[in-house]
């Protein structure tokens, strides 16, 4: 299927016209950051925004979510499945690359409905980046610059127009009847090749290895003293992981109402950074010391989840270096680790 072309005029109406379907959701500036939030005035819609504080994550996972409703005699239980045909805006290729590990983890061994739910009926707009988002990003390196093929719709910013990449069946609805869009011409070809050409060279690698040693590196840094001096400097706050489009652990919790007949079991967002998260019966804690978290952390990303499904677990978003204040970072991490790793180091993590 070719590329269309829709001029940027033509932006608000098709935003409109999609309002009247679809929640419309995207990138809109709130206090001086960006998030993802629904469009009530197109005018409000900026394409070309940095990053966001929350990845587009929060509408395949809420971060808060009712999963049945119950009766406390046992005898009634509830799916609670909130199905909102959603559009989102805006999302740049590192969180597409979340999104395709997220698809993964939820579709196979124990399939999550509420995820199967959502995303089925949420429609990907994804956009071209077209410079580095913010001095924290590290995508070119994590191999996450250029677009998964989970998209329904891709645009890419020409200027005066965009291209549009349809993807999808989806895609292809998002457009139907839409008749400011048009085939692409061999000029406007040769300007997105130029564009897509020209944008290479404003993104640096930022790991000083490639990633695809990122598993192994990890692998002989299990017993560095440097998972020690992280943990000496991290707050235990959990905002690193809440921020991250590829977390996606959770807590669960039940809550009856004053007649104590009736309750709802609830999914929340949770943190494996937070000392209470390994706690479990008896008060034991197999991860109490904050070293065992920033290590299970980083090793989650880069080698774990390579190992079960064939994609590391950053994609170089750069919100957790954002995030934390005590400035720990993927980069300075893994780079860390890579220099360590490249000399014999006595020293071992405290168990
Ligand atoms: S670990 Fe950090 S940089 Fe990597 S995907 Fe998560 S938030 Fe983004
Ligand atoms: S954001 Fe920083 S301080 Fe907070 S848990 Fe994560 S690494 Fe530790």
């Amino acid at each position: 299927m070719g590329f269309k072309i829709m001029p940027k005029s033509a932006l608000a109406d098709w935003v409109n016209r999609l309002r009247a379907d679809y929640r419309v959701v995207g990138p809109q500036p709130r206090h001086g950051q960006y998030v993802f939030a629904e469009i009530n005035d197109p005018a409000d819609l900026a394409l070309d925004y940095p990053t966001s504080v929350l990845p587009p994550k929060q509408y395949l996972l809420p971060p808060r979510e009712v999963l049945f409703n119950f009766q406390n005699s046992g005898m009634r239980i509830e799916a609670n499945i909130k199905v909102e045909p959603t559009v989102i805006l805006g999302v740049h290729t590192c969180d597409m690359h979340a999104i395709r590990l997220l698809d993964h983890v939820h579709n196979n061994g124990y399939a999550d409905q509420h995820y199967q739910t959502h995303r089925a009926n949420t429609y990907l707009v994804s956009i071209e980046c077209l410079k580095p988002c913010m001095e924290h990003s590290f995508c070119k390196s994590m191999g996450t610059l250029t677009v998964p093929e989970e998209f329904d719709l891709h645009l890419t910013d020409l200027g005066t127009a965009y291209t549009v990449d349809i993807g999808s069946e989806k895609g292809e609805k998002l457009l139907e009847g839409f008749d400011q869009v048009w085939d692409a011409s061999d000029d406007d070809y040769q300007l997105l090749s130029r564009v897509l050409t020209e944008k290479w060279p404003r993104f640096s690698y930022r790991l000083d290895f490639d990633v695809t040693e990122l598993p192994d590196i990890l692998n002989l840094s299990q017993k560095s003293s440097y998972w020690n001096e992280l943990g000496d400097r991290c707050l235990a706050c959990g905002m690193c992981t809440k921020v991250c489009p590829t977390c996606y652990c959770f807590d669960v919790s039940d809550t009856v109402d004053l007649t104590l007949k009736n309750g709802k079991r609830i999914r929340t967002w949770d943190s494996c950074q937070v000392e209470e998260f390994a706690l479990v019966a008896g008060g034991h804690n197999f991860r109490s010391k904050r070293a065992l978290r920033q290590r299970h952390r980083f090793l989650r990303k880069g080698k774990y989840q390579y190992e079960a499904f064939g994609m590391v677990g950053c994609v170089g978003c750069g919100r957790c270096a954002q995030a934390c204040l005590v400035h720990i970072t993927p980069v300075e991490t893994f780079n860390e680790l890579y220099r360590r790793s490249q000399r014999t180091e006595p020293a071992e993590v405290k168990a």
